[in-house]
């Protein structure tokens, strides 16, 4: 093993403390996250020091990216730095490994590290592309994942004692295997639901009385109605966590409303990044979740990843309070310590203290959408999340929706097909429609079209969900 690679191994595990148990009753690593931001900025510049070394004689993209900016191996010493190293874009990604194949030359990983100790292989989607991404990471990155995933876990309250349904699909991609992990490094049981069909899960919660439910908020919704209309009453469940990633929805006030009034559970929200941060980036804690004013906000892990926020034009950061883009550094990784990478969520950022006692930096109201789904409709600008907010918000509206967006005599035409939340008669559907466009003109500012189809009549969603289309490029 190299030297600079032993180095950033060790120093990373010099800072993971309380790796394999909890600290104390309130915090997984007490020391890290109620730290004295300082103290937290001085162990970032530390591990971005050493990570720029271990990129720069290890990855030879990344080599290519700093030399090209002028930068030696010297040029970073700390957080002060940081402006100087360059961003790095999905598609710089794309192009490394298309023009490498298969792996790019991105990752500081080299195949004989990776035939001794690879852990496992990921991909993207590969919807965008005919070859799908493909990251691959390390048994070190494994335990590394587990122990950010335990305290993740153990802010929203999952304790020893607890039992977990996983229902993601333990597929290549990355989302919930960290998590899997982190609940057996805390001695939590997994019953792995991913395989299996939706009647099999409803026996599994009904049979083995799992208290902590993982799986996309879509997911969530998807179960519970569908336990009811199998005769069982979710909140008569042993369910009290549910644990949602992948689509911003415990984030959402509405879609997080819904979830926990059906399942009489709190629900979580816990992100990443598969590109930067694949353990979670942000997490809910039991303070925030209680909120009902607001829309909750997320912690960010700071210690094992720096987070920035950005003007999105001119990539300078923006003064805290104020939206922008967020940029990740990784500190933790041996596969994938990826530095400035954009991740293009808006975001707010704020330091004040949270009543839960971290000290660590919070996304106000959590991911906001991503800056290419910003949708500007007749001048006025939207987040997918903020329409499904508005649905959601109707009682007498069923959990999915379609959002079609056309151009009508160069004018955008919004159409919201809806289901009403439980069976009605057809005579009632054109009231119903009108009460609920003048709803959402009153919430979104907008006319919306509303059409209402027999319930039961949209495509249920089983994991991700797709429900909003701009279809005015087509028309154009
Ligand atoms: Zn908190």
């Amino acid at each position: 093993m190299t030297d600079i690679r032993q180095k950033w191994r060790d120093l990373v595990r010099r800072h993971a403390q309380c790796f394999d148990r909890p600290g104390d009753e309130r915090y997984w690593s007490p020391g890290l996250e109620t730290a004295p931001r300082e103290q937290l900025r001085a162990m970032q510049s530390e591990k971005l020091a050493l990570a720029y070394r271990y990129l720069w004689e290890c990855s030879a993209f990344y080599r290519r990216k700093f030399e090209a900016a002028g930068l030696t191996a010297e040029s970073v010493h700390g957080v002060d730095d940081l402006p100087k190293i360059p961003v790095t874009h999905r598609e710089e990604w794309l192009t490394d490994q298309e023009e490498h194949p298969p792996w790019g030359t991105f990752s500081p990983l080299r195949q004989e590290d990776w035939l001794k100790r690879g852990w496992m292989l990921y991909t993207t989607s590969g919807t965008t592309a005919a070859q799908p991404r493909v990251f691959r990471h390390t048994t070190f990155d494994r335990d590394q994942w587990a122990w950010i995933g335990a305290r993740c876990l153990y802010s929203m309250g999952v304790r020893n004692g607890d039992i977990a349904i996983n229902c993601f699909g333990y597929g290549t991609s990355v989302a919930f295997w960290g998590l899997h992990y982190a609940l057996s490094l805390m001695g939590v049981p997994v019953i792995s639901g991913g395989g299996s069909n939706t009647e099999r899960r409803i026996l599994f919660i009904n049979t083995y009385r799992p208290t902590v439910l993982l799986c996309t908020p879509s997911y969530a919704l998807y179960l519970g109605r569908a336990m009811r209309e199998a005769g069982h009453n979710p909140q008569e469940s042993s369910i009290r966590t549910i644990v949602c990633a992948g689509e911003p929805g415990a984030c959402v006030p509405a879609t997080k409303h819904r979830l926990e009034t059906l399942w009489h559970a709190k629900a979580h929200d816990d992100f990443g990044c598969t590109e930067v941060a694949p353990a979670p980036l942000g997490y809910t804690c039991t303070n925030q979740v209680r909120r009902t004013d607001a829309p909750v906000d997320t912690h960010l892990m700071e210690d094992v990843a720096i987070p920035e926020v950005l003007d999105p034009v001119t990539m300078q950061p923006v003064p805290e309070g104020q939206p922008g883009i967020l940029v990740v550094s990784n500190l933790y990784s041996e596969a994938q310590p990826i530095l400035r990478y954009v991740m293009g969520d808006w975001i707010t950022v704020t330091t004040e203290p949270c009543s839960c006692g971290r000290t660590h930096a919070r996304a106000v109201g959590g991911l906001q959408g991503r800056n290419d789904n910003l949708l500007k409709i007749r001048g006025l600008m939207f987040f997918p999340a903020v329409i499904e907010d508005s649905i959601r918000q109707l009682a007498d509206v069923g959990d999915e929706f379609k959002v079609e967006i056309t151009r009508r005599d160069s004018m955008d035409h919004v159409k919201v097909t809806i289901e009403p939340a439980s069976p009605i008669p057809k005579s009632r559907y054109e009231p119903h429609a009108e009460r609920v466009g003048r709803a959402l003109k009153g919430s979104l500012g907008i006319h919306v079209e509303v059409e209402v189809v027999p319930y039961g009549t949209l495509p249920r969603t089983q994991f991700k969900a797709q429900r909003l289309f701009d279809l005015r490029e087509k028309l154009v």
